[in-house]
């Protein structure tokens, strides 16, 4: 099956350099580089019934004429294009030169764009057009149309659709595919086989082929990943037994009945019990707690590291950054001062003397709780008996940095924690091996957070709210956007924006935070902030992950049209966190671009960290979403994600019940799909060995 396309196809060098950047090397590949659509021929638009009145329309039809004008220095390009039942001009004004080369009388187009009126002429300037095969020829006899995607490399090297679906039309004829999927399975879920369902997929005969034809497809692409995640998760239940932890003991008894100074939401709740469950079952924990920026997430994870205290473990708990680090150990601290545990923080500017006086505790188990950033893997901390890892903002760290957490410590439970409101279809995907308990809701009391946009003409209005609100207690955050290629120009708008504010209010306390200062600079303005000192904090987004101070209860957000709509919602959830009703600022340029407001419109309306997930998602695609940090998506190239849900929700039913039938895969019928997943584990490998 991984014939190079090279020895499979007669190509040029040109096209197979253009194909492999698309990733497309061995004949599988081509056969799975799907149509983005499919035009159907009874459904385009026919030129005798076109007005020219701006209409956006895909027409198919031969090219009749192909024309080189010019007028002075101006060249431009028109083709005549006919579908029998009248003509319409195509203009190019730029790209003239490559679509002369390209376009030939006699050729069979699709072209899609909007059709005006010239003078007699219907026309289009610069159409999104493909070459199709001509409706004579075999393969589209049927009048279903499949369009590639294409790119700049394919469009150089004469690649179009055409091409593509002769290409693989040539291999269908060639490959057979072996089955692997047993017949009660394809029969419950009425899926075509392997071969009609990829000769579905690039030569229809109508629509409803092609559809079928990806079902299949997609349903093979989620059901192995679910498979792959399923082997792995029972794999790993075998390998490791898991610190087994008995009912909650002494410190979680009174640190809950005495100490703790609220009740705990429902979701906190829940999220508890999931936790004490996974702890008594033997086996290692591996979960991740969502919730929304404020819903409490902290309560959870100490509850959870005080099951194994009383149980004689220790833990540690890994934040993203120093502030975030330095944070949580105050707030740990405070609590368990009264229980009389003790609490250590490590962090990359731990003095050396004090790292190994840290290490030394930690390895001969008088310290109970160590609270770091990544220096916690990085400096051969040792544990004498680590029992649990918090991980917060997990999304934070890439997936390698939280294996090698495992790694170093042999088994612990991992408890991960995310702010990110992932959808679930995402969650099940990216964190498919992990079990996931979700914070609905935060505690009582808090006044939902009022977000208003305004621009530039309404800073004087903006600055007077500003004034007000200090005045009556509060204080506020306002936060600059911080881009990676453009750090020095962003640093100067803070930095501006800080002056600014001072020269306006001389009489307040105006502090300034950004990345570029030293860790004990930082510091020294965030515990001035926390305990009410600054009333005015300017800052790049350092101040992005788990900042927690109550009293402040404004945000101002400049040039929030900068900001990607997750980003804004952790932002935001910096305030609202007390008892004031909070606001939050978006100060945008109304000179941007509709789409960046109509994205801050979206923050205007909702508080719903879940709804402006999605919304970021469908904006923005999977792989941005996450961040560059989190390559665990799967290439998936039928299958859509979001789209598929249900499919995968299917998926995913069926792997675990074959597997809980069959775990070791011995049944006969299960053979092929044994062998072909131990390929794709096998191909895979990188991806899943840090699982
Ligand atoms: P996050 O989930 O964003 O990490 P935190 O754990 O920092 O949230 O909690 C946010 C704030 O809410 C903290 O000040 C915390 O003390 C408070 N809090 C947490 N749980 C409750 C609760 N059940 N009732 C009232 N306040 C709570
Ligand atoms: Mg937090």
């Amino acid at each position: 099956m991984h014939t190079s396309i090279s020895s499979s196809l007669s190509l040029s060098p040109a096209r197979v350099r253009a194909l492999g950047e698309a990733g497309v090397h061995h004949t599988e590949d081509l056969l799975n580089f799907p149509p983005r659509r499919y035009l159907d021929r009874k459904n385009t638009a026919r030129i005798a019934n076109l007005s020219g009145k701006g209409e956006e329309i895909t027409i198919m039809g031969h090219i009749k004429e192909v024309q080189l004008l010019s007028s002075g220095r101006k060249k431009r390009l028109e083709a005549v294009i006919t579908d029998g039942s009248g003509t319409l001009k195509c203009v190019w004004f730029r790209g003239v030169g490559y679509f002369k080369k390209y376009l030939e009388k006699g050729d069979y187009v699709s072209i899609y764009g909007k059709v005006k009126k010239f003078g007699p002429w219907l026309s289009m300037a610069h159409p999104d057009l493909d070459k199709l095969r001509d409706p004579a020829g075999q393969l589209s006899s049927f009048g279903i149309i499949p369009v590639y995607p294409g790119n700049a490399g394919f469009k150089k090297a004469y690649i179009n659709s055409a091409l593509l679906q002769k290409w693989a039309g040539e291999l269908l004829d060639e490959v057979t595919f072996e089955e692997y999927l047993p017949d009660y399975l394809r029969s419950r879920h009425k899926l075509c086989s392997r071969n009609l369902a990829y000769r579905f997929v690039h030569l229809p005969e109508h629509l409803g082929q092609a559809k079928e034809g990806r079902k299949r497809l997609k349903f093979d692409e989620l059901f192995f990943f679910e498979m792959a995640i399923h082997v792995l998760k029972l794999r790993n239940k075998e390998k490791q037994p898991g610190l087994r932890i008995k009912a909650p003991g002494a410190l979680t008894k009174h640190f809950f009945t005495q100490e703790l100074p609220f009740e705990l939401t429902e979701g906190q709740r829940n999220a508890l019990s999931d936790i004490r469950r996974d702890l008594a079952g033997g086996h290692q924990m591996n979960r991740l707690l969502q919730g929304d920026v404020g819903s409490g997430k902290t309560i959870v994870a100490i509850g959870a590291m005080l099951m194994l205290l009383d149980n004689g473990y220790q833990a540690a708990f890994m934040a993203p950054t120093e502030i975030l680090a330095e944070q949580h150990f105050r707030t740990l601290s405070q609590y368990f001062e009264a229980l009389q545990i003790p609490v250590r923080l490590l962090t990359g500017k731990t003095k050396a003397a004090q790292k190994r006086e840290i290490r030394e505790e930690a390895a001969n188990g008088t310290l109970s709780i160590m609270v770091g950033t990544h220096a916690l893997i990085q400096d051969g901390v040792e544990f004498q008996q680590l029992g649990i890892a918090i991980i917060d903002e997990q999304h934070r760290f890439g997936v390698k940095q939280r294996a090698r957490f495992q790694q170093h410590h042999a088994y612990p439970h991992i408890l991960a924690m995310s702010a990110t409101p992932i959808p679930r279809s995402l969650a099940m995907t990216v964190f498919g091996n992990m079990d996931i308990s979700v914070i609905k809701g935060l505690p009582a009391g808090r006044k939902p957070i009022r977000t208003a946009l305004r621009f530039e003409n309404k800073r004087e209005k903006v600055m007077a709210f500003l004034a007000d609100s200090v005045r009556q207690g509060g204080q506020i955050y306002v936060v600059y956007p911080l881009v990676e290629e453009s750090e020095l120009l962003d640093l100067k708008s803070a930095t501006d924006g800080y002056e600014q504010l001072r020269h306006r209010f001389p009489e307040l306390h105006i502090g300034l935070l950004h990345g570029r200062m030293k860790p004990n600079e930082k510091e020294a303005i965030m515990q001035s902030f926390e305990r009410g000192e600054t009333d005015i904090l300017v800052s790049t987004t350092v101040i992005e992950v788990g900042i927690n101070v109550p009293n402040a209860s404004v945000m101002v957000i400049e040039q929030a049209e900068r900001f990607g709509l997750s980003q804004l919602h952790q932002l935001r959830g910096r305030i609202g966190r007390g008892s004031r009703q909070s606001y939050c600022i978006l100060m945008a340029d109304y000179k941007r671009s509709k789409v960046a407001i109509e994205r801050l419109e979206t923050m205007v309306k909702t508080n719903d960290g879940f709804e402006i997930a999605e919304a970021d998602l469908r904006l923005r695609g999977p792989g941005d979403f996450l961040g560059t940090k989190q390559s665990g998506i799967p290439d998936f190239k039928f299958a859509d994600i979001l789209r598929d849900e249900d499919l995968l929700e299917l998926a995913r039913e069926e792997a675990q019940r074959l597997l809980t039938d069959d775990p070791k895969l011995e049944r006969e019928e299960h053979q092929h799909l044994k062998k072909h997943l131990r390929e794709y584990l096998r191909a895979r490998k990188d991806f899943y060995s840090m699982m």
